[in-house]
């Protein structure tokens, strides 16, 4: 069958055994289609009826973006008990918690759906990006006791992905050079003082590293990263989890490269990310993100400025009443 999406416009097509799917789908392709979000799930009409979420795989990036739909359904249906099954028979799942419905995400590739329970499909980006929409964004919970002390509060966060089983996301050595020239320029001008790295694959030996780079590989923990994200002037990375983590934390200030798929590209406040895809992520358009957002630190600084003036009014006024 071959349909136009009402959403994107596109020309589809689908084989004959997804017919009946899509045609349920009001033919919406897969890439505009929200169950969740948009509410085209069967409503439980008992009070207290049972929904189960299918586990989805331990990735970083897939975690946080799956936890904001998963909350925002909860808001939605408050009555329901919620089961969170882990790694185990989808049909053993239905047999102990009797679901009145199933929602498996497009993350879980590791078990085997149900057979004796007809599932409600979800793909985790494309509801996230429905929300975002929405002004509805992840949000990744990060308290005091995650503070990890870097000397200064001018630095930068940088994550240059390098997995050695999936090396084809790898960041590319000649990009990370490209991000410590540029930022060494604004090391030696005092913008900022230095540079975190984080995350827990490995430091890349094809890189000369400055010494203005504070290493933090596998010394963290996910808060920590994510409080130090929070608080940092830019981040800098490759498509990556903690790229999701940072924004979910609160960086206000970001640049990431090479997205292979635009439903990943991180989901946070408008004007808040500079996103670059593959075939864009060049030498040229990378400095010029740089020298972009750079340029927005100095607005970050004087609205730091601006609020550290109006608290010490506030504390002056205070100190002058009583
Ligand atoms: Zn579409």
């Amino acid at each position: 069958m071959i349909f136009t999406c009402p959403i994107c416009k596109n020309e589809c097509s689908c084989t004959r055994e997804d017919e009946p799917r899509f045609k349920a789908q009001k033919l919406e392709c897969d890439i505009c289609y929200s169950a969740i979000v948009k509410k085209r799930y069967r409503p439980i009409n008992k009070h207290g009826g049972v929904t189960i979420f299918s586990p989805i795989n331990s990735a970083l990036g897939d975690a946080v973006v799956e936890r904001v739909v998963r909350e925002r359904y909860k808001r939605d249906n408050p009555d329901e008990r919620i089961v969170d099954i882990a790694l185990c028979d989808a049909d053993e799942a239905v047999r102990v918690y009797k679901p009145d419905k199933f929602f498996w995400a497009s993350t879980t590739q590791f078990m085997n759906r149900p057979k004796t329970f007809k599932v409600v499909n979800y793909s985790v980006p494309v509801e996230a990006t429905w929300l975002a929409k929405e002004g509805f964004y992840p949000a990744w919970p990060h308290g005091k006791e995650d503070f990890v002390d870097v000397g200064t509060g001018r630095f930068a966060v940088l994550n240059f992905r390098n997995i050695v089983k999936c090396t084809w996301k790898n960041a590319e050595p000649f990009l990370v050079n490209v991000v410590l020239i540029e930022l060494n320029k604004y090391v030696e001008s005092g913008i900022i003082d230095k540079a975190v790295l984080v995350g827990n694959d490995v430091r890349d030996s094809a890189v000369y590293w400055p010494e203005w780079i504070d290493d933090r590989y596998r010394q963290l923990s996910t808060e920590q990263i994510a409080g130090l994200c929070a608080r940092s002037k830019i981040f800098i990375g490759k498509d990556c989890g903690i790229a999701h983590l940072a924004a979910a934390a609160g960086a206000r200030n970001m640049i990431v490269w090479g997205y292979t798929e635009k439903q990943w590209i991180v989901k946070t406040h408008p004007g808040r990310f500079t996103a670059l895809m593959k075939q864009n992520s060049t030498v040229s358009s990378l400095r010029a993100a740089i020298k972009d957002r750079m340029e927005k630190i100095d607005d970050l600084f004087k609205m730091d400025a601006i609020q550290q003036t109006v608290a010490l009014g506030v504390a002056q006024q205070r100190a002058g009443n009583y």
